[in-house]
């Protein structure tokens, strides 16, 4: 008698660039058996020591192009104007051994991950507050100042889709941090195997509990205040730098991006509420 085929679990993170989301993972990694790692095509240039195969498959735009013709992606988007893209095959893998599946993805892609699997868990890790971000970004010294700035652009939009997320991790302390995301992965699991929700895994839907929004609440208030008080404080200086806009325009401009990042999400009951409240999503895409 066959048994039905296993249905991997399908993981999704993501964080703005630069809050320890590779770190995490890999760490996680380390501790969760079973566990497959999407491997994400890109058609970006390797950074430092990324290898081929590794981080990412480094492909041209014209292979990307092919594959995207050929229906292999699950999903894919342009994110920092390359693009990204999970391959199904991962998927069929994680089936057919019996694993499941780790995805690394930004917030547009998770969205996509969504509609298609919507039993997928996503994760959404975020800095302890915009300074930390600032600095662990320079202190991984693998972008130029002008990247550094256009990420801390970028993670302003791409938090405010937190609220979309099954849970939220804030990556301030790393050993209790890879304690509630190898906690997180491990409670779906429980769940999943219908094992008793006494002893070890009611410990870990404790840990993995601490995550859910409606108790990050408090928490997440300062950290989004933080984003939002550079822009207005002028620290949206630098992006009008970035993009070239003339001083002129500098504060009219800043206005406009208070607007777009604190106005553009629809929030869950409980969610801290910044600005204004429009319903138009802007998913961190560079612009
Ligand atoms: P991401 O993958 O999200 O872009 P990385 O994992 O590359 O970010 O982390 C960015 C930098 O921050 C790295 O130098 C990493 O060692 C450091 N880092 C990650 N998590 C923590 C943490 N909890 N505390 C201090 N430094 C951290
Ligand atoms: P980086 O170039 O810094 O490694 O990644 C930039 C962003 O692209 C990150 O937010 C990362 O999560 C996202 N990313 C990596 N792989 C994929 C993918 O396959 N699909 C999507 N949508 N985003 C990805």
């Amino acid at each position: 008698m066959s048994s039905a085929p296993h249905k991997p679990l399908v993981y999704i993170i993501s964080a703005p660039s630069g809050s320890g989301k590779s770190t995490l993972v890999k760490e996680l990694l380390k501790l969760v058996p079973d566990l497959d790692f999407s491997i994400s095509y890109t058609t970006r240039a390797p950074r430092g020591s990324e290898q081929n195969g590794k981080q990412y498959y480094f492909v041209s735009r014209s292979e990307f192009d092919k594959m995207v013709r050929e229906d292999e992606f699950l999903e894919h988007a342009e994110v920092f104007g390359n693009c990204y893209g999970t391959a199904r095959r991962f998927l069929r893998d994680a089936e057919k051994n019996a694993h499941d599946l780790l995805l690394d993805i930004d917030v547009q892609g998770a969205e996509q991950i969504r509609c298609k699997l919507p039993d997928a868990v996503s994760i959404f890790i975020l800095p302890p507050d915009r300074k930390t971000l600032e600095e662990r970004l320079r202190k991984r010294s693998e972008d130029r100042e002008e990247v550094i700035q256009r990420r801390l652009v970028t993670a302003s939009r791409e938090i405010q889709n937190y609220g979309r997320y099954n849970y939220i991790l804030i990556n301030d302390r790393l050993p209790e941090s890879i304690e509630m995301l190898r906690a997180i992965v491990c409670a779906k699991r429980c769940l999943r195997d219908g094992q008793p929700l006494t002893g070890a895994c009611g410990e870990t839907m404790k840990i993995a509990d601490r995550c859910r929004l409606a108790n990050v609440s408090d928490r997440l208030k300062p950290i989004l205040a933080s984003f939002e008080s550079a822009i207005e404080s002028g620290a949206g200086q630098s992006l009008v730098t970035v993009l070239g806009v003339a001083n002129h325009t500098a504060s009219a401009f800043r206005g406009t991006m208070v607007r777009q990042v604190f106005g553009g999400h629809e929030r869950p009951p409980g969610a801290p509420t910044f600005g204004t409240q429009k319903k138009s999503h802007y998913w961190g895409r560079e612009s």
